[in-house]
């Protein structure tokens, strides 16, 4: 552990190469600039289509039908969600924006699943409409899904299910955990009655054709997800045999694979989760079920960093700081739960070349104005200076994508990566920097506007 966090968790030369080669094409091509970009998004687009080929290839030899989907809260840029959509992902939403987000990126309704806690009337509806599927939390929205049916012409297209907590206890991050006895998602197994209570629910809904589960994520050993999928199989089976018919079609295993955020090396990979599921819910894998999965943070956050330059350094109470522009706005969970969220931070010269040096233990901070926003404390790296750059790796999911407005602070830009065959580098914007202009406008007071 010091040994890699020492030379800043780096532990595989070719993967800090693509980096290396990425920033200092950014820094001459000005997508970086201490005057005018002073922090950015990076997207190996090209290491996103590995990642979605090993998702794929680890699940290639199942019997039944699989769709892969993206969790759109994990990267919901419009140009992310395109791409995945042309590596052959359909995407899984859970709100109205969401939606509306996987539409704009060309997902045919078939391949969007839905799935919130808190859906309305009105967004159950225009699911409905447009057939996308739909998985229940509770027994409330089952009935509200009744009432909506009622009243249609003609049948819905949407695959409908139930989301079930398996109740298999929670990870090392609470607040990651979604099967503990208490969570707030889907309809517990274990609380007595509820069981016999779902199975009278199905065969009393001979459309309610699908079973959900999502355990996860970032904390939860695979076993325990793998315990958590087999339940859910175990259920599906139940019903099937109270129904006398296979009533449940398919079966929705989340997505939840926790990634590495402590070195190079892709671990779990999906082929790992693919063997812990054969493992434990080798009736997954039988024919007799459709699979749908809806991995996020795993696909994309090892292919994404953040770099930003360093605007000053100091010294307090003997502790060096660098203060950089990457900071809560860009890093919260990072920032907010620091022990739950440690990510790996290198120091880079200007030039976008790695830096070499003594470590020495530094704080770095970031842009906002609460003491508590540090994306590293106490972190051994060779000394920064004013106008380096520092990178914060493997945030390509829930981190420049999910940006926190805090201080009034923009939205930095996100740019993809591509090698083209003679191994030059292709940049495409995947989202423009916020200017100040537009920023306004969404603090502007609608009093003032006619
Ligand atoms: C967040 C979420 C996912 C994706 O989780 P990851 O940990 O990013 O893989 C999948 N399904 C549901 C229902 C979710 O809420």
């Amino acid at each position: 552990m010091s040994v890699t966090r020492e030379r800043c968790g780096v532990n595989d030369f070719q993967a800090a190469k693509r980096r290396e080669d990425i920033l200092r094409a950014a820094v001459h091509r000005r997508l970086l600039d201490p005057e005018d970009a002073l922090l950015a998004g990076f997207l190996d687009l090209d290491g996103v289509a590995a990642t979605v080929t090993a998702l794929h290839d680890a699940f290639a030899g199942t019997a039944a039908p699989v769709l892969h989907t993206f969790a759109a809260k994990a990267n919901s840029l419009i140009p992310v969600l395109a791409e995945l959509r042309r590596l052959g992902m359909g995407c899984e939403v859970a709100s109205p924006g969401e939606l509306a987000q996987a539409l704009a990126a060309g997902f045919a309704p078939e391949r969007i699943v839905l799935d919130s806690p808190a859906k309305t009337r009105a967004e159950l509806a225009h699911a409905l409409d447009l057939g996308i599927a739909v998985n229940a939390d509770n027994f409330q929205e089952l009935e509200r899904i009744d009432a909506l049916l009622a009243t249609r012409e003609t049948p819905s297209a949407s695959r409908l299910g139930v989301r079930v907590n398996p109740q298999v206890g929670s990870g090392s991050i609470v607040a990651m955990s979604t099967a503990t006895a208490t969570s707030k998602f889907g309809i517990t197994l274990r609380d007595e009655g509820n069981e016999e209570r779902l199975v009278r629910a199905y065969l009393d809904r001979p459309w309610l054709t699908w079973l959900h589960t999502h355990v996860g994520s970032q904390g939860v050993p695979l076993a325990r997800i793998a315990e958590g999928v087999a339940a859910a199989v175990a259920f599906a089976d139940k019903v099937n045999a109270a129904a006398g018919r296979r009533q449940i079609t398919g079966i929705d295993i989340g997505g939840g694979l926790p990634v590495n955020f402590d070195g190079d090396e892709v671990t779990p990979t999906f082929a790992d989760y693919v063997a812990a599921l054969r493992a434990q819910a080798p009736a997954l894998f039988d024919g007799g079920y459709e699979i749908v999965t809806e991995f996020g943070r795993s696909l994309l956050a090892k292919n994404g960093f953040i770099a930003a330059y360093v605007e000053y350094t100091k010294s307090a109470g003997g502790r060096p700081i660098a203060i950089c522009h990457a900071g809560a706005q860009v890093a919260t969970r990072t920032v907010f739960a620091p022990d739950s969220w440690p990510l790996r931070v290198c120091a880079h010269d200007p030039t976008g070349t790695a830096k070499t040096g003594e470590p020495v233990a530094q704080d770095i901070a970031g842009p906002c104005c609460f003491a508590g926003d540090l994306v590293a404390q106490a972190r051994p790296l060779p000394p920064v200076d004013p106008g380096d750059i520092v990178t914060l790796l493997d945030t390509g999911a829930y981190y420049f994508s999910t940006p926190f407005h805090y201080n009034s602070l923009p939205e930095p830009a996100v740019h993809g990566v591509r090698r083209d065959p003679s191994g030059g580098l292709r940049f495409e914007t995947l989202r423009s920097a916020q200017t100040v202009e537009q920023l306004l406008a969404t603090v502007m007071d609608p009093r003032s506007t006619t």
